[in-house]
C-alpha cells in the first residue's frame, strides 16, 4: 500500500529546478497548474513556452489508477506490451461492479460470486505486473487514492473521469482512456493538449449549512456543463485555505461535471493535516520544504486576470446551500422556497423517496460525520424519517473509523442501509426496481456528482438532485424537496414543532483513522511465475491476440461496411449499458460495433448491405462475413467522428472485425489517436464533399498505400456498382512513429518488439 516517498522526493527535487527553468522560458510568474505541468514534461527541461489550448505536449505522470470496469481491457492490452512490470506505480480498485441491494455484507458476497472471474483476473494480473490491488469492498478508487497516493505537486492519470478528485490534495490528476494508461504503464509518454487555465478566487468562509459541495454546485451553475472544457480550474484565495482537504476533493471531483481537464488547489495547512492524519507525515515534511513550488507565484493570485484565461470570484460567506438538478448537474436552485416554485412549475415531484450519501464525491469521514449530526438530531428530537436513506462509505478506512466512532450506528438507528464501500447507486449498481423502465415518477436527493436520467436506478422518471451530505440527510428526513432546514419546522412524533440546528462534524477523526484490513494486496516482487487467471470459456474476459499488420494488397478491393450519417460518437460505435459486462472480452463486445450508427443508406441503425451476398444484416455480422471471406472493410463517417469518451473499444472493435480504414470529414482527436494505436488507418477527405460520392456498393482501392508517409496525401479509387469510378484524395496526421505502429499492426506490437530486442 505504501506510497514511494523516494519517488515523491525526486519529484520535488525536479520541481525546484524545473519551475525556475519554466519561469524563465515562459517569461512571467507561474500558476500552480503550470508549475506541475512544466515539471512533468516527458523531455524533462522545458524547451519552449507552450500555447494553452493549442500545443500538444508529452508528459510523464507519476502514478496511474484504474477502476475495475476500465482496468480489464487496459490490462489485457498491457499484457501485449511484453513488459515484466508496469513502468509507473499503478493501482487497480474494485468498486464499480458491486450492486447495492441488501446492505454491505450480503451485497459484497453477491458481487464476489457474480464478478468472481473479473476480480480474479484483475488480482492475478496485478500481482504479475507489480500493480497494487484493492479488493472489492476496499473502497471507491478516488477516495482510496486521496487517502493513500495523492500528493501535492504530483501528476497522475486514471482510467476514470473522476480521477480529478486528487486535486483536493494539490495534484494535477486527469481521467484518461485505457489506451493512454497502457502507454504510460508500458513506459511511453502521455500526450495532452496544454490546457487553458481558469482561476476561481474564493473569499470569505463557509459556515452553517453551507458545505464545500455548494462551492462546486455554484461553479457548475456559473460555468455550466461545458464551461471548463479543455481547462484546468485552479482554486485560490483565503476561502480556499479555509476548506478541508476532503472538501477540496469534493470540489475538484465535480470539476468533471463542468468538463474541466482537472482542478487543483495549492498546498496548505489543511492538506498537511490530512497527510499527517492518513499516516503520511513524511510527505508533509517533504512538501513543506518545497512549499513555494506547490502554489502559484505570489504575483499570480495578486492579479489573477493577468495570468488566467478566465477568473471567477465566489464569496463563501454569501454562499447558501444549493440543490442541482434534475437530469443535469449545472441546474442550481437554492434550497427552500425557490425549489417550491421551480418544482411546481416543472412538475418535479416534491416528495423525496430516497436520500443517498456517498460516491467518490462525498464519502469522507467529515462528510459522514456532518450528515450524522443531522441524523442524531432526528433521533434526539423525535423526528420520523420520511424517505429512505442509503450510505456508501468511501473506503474501508472511513467505514471502520466511522463505525468505531458511532457514526454509522446513528444512521442505522434511522434504519438507513449501509451499503458496500463502493460506487453502488452512483453508477446504476442499485437494485431499486425489478423493472426500472416502467417505474414511477419520483424524486431522490444524493451527494453524488452525476444525475443524468437513469444514472442511479435505471428509471427515466427518477428526478435526481445533487446536494451536500448534510442537506441530503435533512431533506431525506423531511421527505420534501423544498425543505429548508435553516427556516422550516418539522412536526415530531409528539406533535411538536421542532427545527434542526446547524450541522456539526469533524474534519478528521478526533481519535485518528483506524482500519483492521484496508483491503489492499501488494503485488509479488517477482511476478514472473504468476499465472494470469482467464478461463478459456469466459464470456467476460478474453486474452488478446496481437493484431496483424494490414497488408497493402488487402487494400485493393476493400468493401464499404457502413457510411455513418450525422453524429457518430464513441457511444454509437461501442455502446455502453448492458455491453459494459463484456468490456474485457473483445470478441463478445465487438457484437456492439457501430450498432448505434445511422446508415446513410436507409437511415436505419445496425442495418447494412453485405456486398458479397446482397443481403442486409447487422453491422457486426456483416463485418464478420467480410472478414471470413478475407475481404477488408471500410467505414465512412461525417464530422467529429468518434467524439465522446476516450474508450479504446471504439477503435479495437472495428480493428478486430477486419475494418482497415475509417474515412471521415473530421475526427474527434482522441478517437483518431486510438485508431492509430490499434494499427488502423484514420483518414479525412481532402474535399469534404467527397463524402457524398460514396455509395452503398462501393469498393475501395488504395492506390499509393505503399508510399504511406508523413504529410503525404493518399489516393483512393472508389469503384461504384455500375463500374464508374471516382478518385478521392485523403489526408492523414500520422507521423513517422505512428506509421510504424500501422506497419507493425499496433503501437503495442512496436513496444513489444523494442522490449524484446
Ligand atoms: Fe464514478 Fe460514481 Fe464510482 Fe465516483 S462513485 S468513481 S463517480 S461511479
Amino acid at each position: 500500500m505504501a506510497f514511494d516517498i523516494d519517488m515523491i522526493k525526486e519529484v520535488y527535487a525536479n520541481m525546484a529546478k524545473r519551475v525556475d527553468e519554466a519561469r524563465n522560458i515562459v517569461g512571467k510568474p507561474l500558476t500552480l497548474s503550470e508549475k506541475i505541468l512544466y515539471s512533468h514534461l516527458w523531455d524533462g527541461t522545458p524547451s519552449k513556452a507552450f500555447t494553452r489550448g493549442k500545443d500538444y505536449v508529452d508528459f510523464a505522470p507519476d502514478r496511474i489508477a484504474c477502476q475495475d470496469a476500465t482496468a480489464q481491457m487496459a490490462l489485457l492490452q498491457f499484457m501485449q506490451a511484453g513488459k515484466p512490470k508496469v513502468a509507473v506505480p499503478t493501482t487497480v480498485h474494485c468498486d464499480h461492479l458491486i450492486q447495492a441491494k441488501n446492505g454491505a455484507t450480503a451485497d459484497l458476497k453477491s458481487a464476489n460470486t457474480t464478478s468472481a472471474e473479473v476480480f480474479d483476473f484483475l488480482e492475478s494480473v496485478s500481482n504479475k505486473y507489480g500493480i497494487g490491488f484493492w479488493k472489492p469492498g476496499a473502497g471507491i478508487i478516488h477516495q482510496v487514492v486521496l487517502e493513500n497516493y495523492a500528493f501535492p505537486g504530483g501528476m497522475m492519470i486514471g482510467t476514470d473521469s473522476h480521477t480529478v478528485n486528487a486535486g483536493g490534495l494539490g495534484m494535477v490528476a486527469i481521467g484518461v482512456g485505457g489506451a493512454d494508461a497502457v502507454d504510460v504503464m508500458a513506459g511511453m509518454a502521455w500526450e495532452l493538449k496544454f490546457p487553458k487555465l481558469i482561476g476561481v478566487k474564493l473569499t470569505g468562509t463557509i459556515s452553517g449549512w453551507t458545505a464545500p459541495k455548494d462551492v462546486i454546485l455554484k461553479v457548475a451553475e456559473i460555468l455550466t456543463v461545458k464551461g471548463g472544457t479543455g481547462a484546468i480550474v485552479e482554486y485560490f484565495g483565503s476561502g480556499a485555505k479555509s476548506l478541508s482537504c476532503t472538501g477540496k476533493g469534493t470540489i475538484c471531483n465535480m470539476g468533471a461535471e463542468i468538463g474541466a481537464t482537472t482542478s487543483t488547489f495549492g498546498y496548505d495547512d489543511s492538506m498537511e493535516r490530512y497527510l499527517r492524519a492518513t499516516d503520511r507525515a513524511d510527505i508533509a515534511d517533504a512538501a513543506n520544504k518545497v512549499r513555494e513550488h506547490l502554489t502559484a507565484d505570489d504575483e499570480v493570485y495578486a492579479d489573477p486576470e493577468k495570468y488566467f484565461d478566465e477568473v471567477i470570484e465566489i464569496n463563501l460567506s454569501e454562499l447558501t446551500p444549493l440543490l442541482n438538478g434534475p437530469f443535469t448537474p449545472d441546474l442550481s436552485t437554492k434550497v427552500g422556497h425557490d425549489m417550491t416554485e421551480k418544482a411546481t412549475a416543472h412538475e418535479w415531484p416534491l416528495a423525496v423517496e430516497w436520500g443517498l450519501i456517498g460516491s467518490c464525491t462525498n464519502s469522507s469521514y467529515e462528510d459522514l460525520s456532518r450528515a450524522s449530526s443531522i441524523a442524531q438530531q432526528a433521533i434526539d428530537k423525535g423526528i420520523k424519517m420520511k424517505a429512505e436513506l442509503g450510505i456508501n462509505p468511501g473506503s474501508e478506512q472511513v467505514r471502520f473509523t466511522a463505525a468505531r466512532d458511532g457514526i454509522l450506528g446513528i444512521f442505522e438507528k434511522l434504519d438507513a442501509k449501509i451499503f458496500t464501500n463502493a460506487c453502488g447507486p452512483c453508477i446504476g449498481q442499485w437494485a431499486r426496481y425489478s423493472d426500472p423502465k416502467n417505474a414511477p415518477k419520483n424524486s431522490i436527493v444524493h451527494s453524488f456528482n452525476r444525475n443524468f436520467a437513469k444514472r442511479a436506478d435505471g428509471n427515466p422518471n427518477t428526478h435526481a438532485f445533487v446536494a451536500s451530505p448534510e442537506i441530503t440527510a435533512a431533506i431525506a428526513i423531511a421527505g420534501r424537496l423544498d425543505f429548508n432546514p435553516m427556516t422550516d419546522k418539522l412536526i415530531n412524533e409528539n406533535g411538536e414543532e421542532v427545527m434542526f440546528d446547524e450541522p456539526t462534524g469533524w474534519e478528521l477523526p478526533p481519535k485518528g483513522f483506524e482500519v483492521e484490513d484496508a483491503g489492499y494486496l501488494a503485488p509479488d516482487k517477482d511476478g514472473s511465475g504468476v499465472a494470469v487467471k482467464v478461463a478459456l470459456d469466459s464470456e467476460r474476459l478474453q486474452l488478446l491476440e496481437p493484431f496483424t499488420p494490414i497488408k497493402d494488397e488487402s487494400l485493393k478491393g476493400a468493401k464499404l461496411l457502413i457510411k455513418a450519417f450525422g453524429k457518430c460518437t464513441t457511444d454509437h460505435i461501442s455502446m455502453a449499458g448492458p455491453w459494459l459486462r463484456f468490456r474485457g472480452h473483445l470478441d463478445n463486445i465487438s457484437n456492439n460495433c457501430l450498432i448505434g450508427a445511422v446508415n446513410a443508406f436507409g437511415h436505419k441503425t445496425n442495418l447494412v448491405k453485405n456486398q458479397l451476398t446482397g443481403d442486409f444484416g447487422g453491422v457486426p455480422d456483416t463485418a464478420r462475413a467480410y472478414k471470413a471471406a478475407g475481404v477488408r472493410s471500410i467505414v465512412v463517417g461525417d464530422h467529429n467522428y468518434g467524439e465522446g469518451s476516450s474508450r479504446e473499444h471504439a477503435a479495437m472493435e472495428p480493428r478486430h472485425l477486419g475494418v482497415a480504414a475509417v474515412i471521415v470529414k473530421s475526427f474527434a482527436r482522441i478517437h483518431e489517436t486510438n485508431l492509430k494505436k490499434q494499427g488502423m488507418l484514420g483518414l479525412t477527405f481532402t474535399n469534404e464533399s467527397d463524402y457524398d460520392l460514396i455509395q452503398e456498393d462501393d469498393t475501395f482501392n488504395f492506390l499509393d498505400i505503399s508510399e504511406f508517409a508523413p504529410d503525404k496525401q493518399l489516393t483512393i479509387e472508389v469503384v461504384h456498382a455500375d463500374g464508374s469510378k471516382d478518385v478521392v484524395k485523403v489526408n492523414h496526421t500520422y507521423n513517422a512513429a505512428q506509421i510504424g505502429w500501422y506497419r507493425e499492426g499496433s503501437a503495442l506490437n512496436v513496444i513489444k518488439r523494442e522490449n524484446a530486442s
